[in-house]
């Protein structure tokens, strides 16, 4: 039999092909592959359960990542991944790949931004694993989290005409990857120069240590505002809207000049050349919640200081559309990632 390769797929195509083999046994699991975190009846509520895996290379460079950050980010993205379905983390588990490069001060320092995270989104380390790497340093975090049965919010639940909306700011979190992977080389080529990057304080910041927004879950909460469909910018908020998109069988319309993007943000991505809307769009790591509200929720939510409105679905899920400032209209397609 001829070699398939995993990159013929894709991520989206590899998870599609292991999900259509498993069907459902259970009466008490709800929702399994395919949303932010799975979905389980524990009876007065559902149980949320994700689970995420940071691996040196491909999601962090220790050459700059320092480790106490690193600990904070691996439980901040996997809270992230609750937040998205409008419900409350509660507990953790960490699995450890150490390789002998590791000393016991590093361990202490990457679980020290880990103790700073569980106290920040108020969950509890339960459990874990830890094992020897021999490809550097893999962290593997479980979530659990928890929301009420009327409250749970899936990607697949967008409406016509419903007002998409994204928290936060955009294309921060790649800007600050580039600006690191830049300082990288050029301390490199030359270790006695000091690396730039107060400049960059803002967009590293938010590549080193994304926050999740649990504060807008409680905020909707307060307002009693149900979102239809919810989803966290992990890769880019064009695939985000992809999977909004083909999971709540609408179309999405946006416009370039509603879209968020920090001022440290644009000037970066002018200073290299790259395009500010395409670090939004497709940068990924913002970890921000993406999410639609039926229209009359606008105004309950309309002069929130960190929900921006911008585009609405309609009913041809096959045109997904972002209009340019110059009114040009293209097409949206998820990139995911490309690691293979
Ligand atoms: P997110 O970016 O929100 O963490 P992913 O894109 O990683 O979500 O995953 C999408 C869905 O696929 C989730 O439901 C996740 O649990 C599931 N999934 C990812 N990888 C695998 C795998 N190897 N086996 C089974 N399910 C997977
Ligand atoms: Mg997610």
């Amino acid at each position: 039999m001829q070699r398939q390769e995993i990159s013929t797929l894709g991520e989206f195509g590899l998870i599609d092909r292991i999900s259509k083999r498993f069907d459902k046994q259970l009466p008490s699991t709800i929702y399994g592959i395919g949303d932010d975190a799975a979905v389980i009846d524990a009876g007065n509520d559902y149980i949320l359960m994700s689970t995420d895996m940071l691996m040196e290379g491909p999601h962090f460079n220790l050459s700059y990542v320092p480790l106490k950050h690193l600990g904070y980010k691996a439980v901040a993205v996997n809270i992230s991944d609750i937040a998205a379905m409008n419900g409350r983390p509660e507990q953790i588990t960490i699995s450890l790949g150490l390789s002998n490069r590791f000393s016991i001060e590093a361990v202490d320092e990457l679980y020290e931004g880990i103790k700073a995270a569980c106290k920040n989104f108020n969950v509890d380390l339960v459990g874990g694993d830890t094992t020897s790497s021999p490809a550097g340093l893999v962290i593997n975090i479980a979530v659990i989290g928890r929301v009420a049965k009327d409250k749970i919010v899936y990607r697949n639940g967008a409406k016509v005409n419903d007002i998409i909306c994204v928290t936060g700011d955009l294309g921060a979190a790649y800007m600050g990857l580039q600006v690191l992977e830049r300082e990288k080389e050029v301390f490199l080529a030359n270790p006695d120069m000091q690396p730039d990057i107060e400049k960059y304080e803002y967009i590293v910041g938010r590549q080193l240590k994304p926050e999740a927004r649990m504060d807008i879950v409680y905020e909707l909460q307060e307002q009693k505002i149900i979102p239809t469909s919810m989803i966290d910018v992990s890769d880019g908020i064009a695939s985000e809207l992809m999977h909004i998109s083909t999971q709540s069988g609408v179309g999405v319309k946006i416009f370039e000049d509603k879209i968020p993007i920090d001022t440290e943000t644009y000037e970066t991505a002018v200073e290299m050349n790259l395009d500010p809307t395409t670090a939004a769009m497709n940068g990924g790591e913002d970890y921000e919640l993406l999410f639609t509200i039926a229209p009359p929720d606008y105004e309950k939510l309309k002069n929130h200081p960190d929900i921006h409105f911008i585009g609405h679905a309609h009913n041809d899920p096959k045109q997904n559309q972002l209009i340019t400032k110059g009114g040009n209209v293209f097409g949206i397609k998820a990139q995911g990632w490309t690691h293979f």
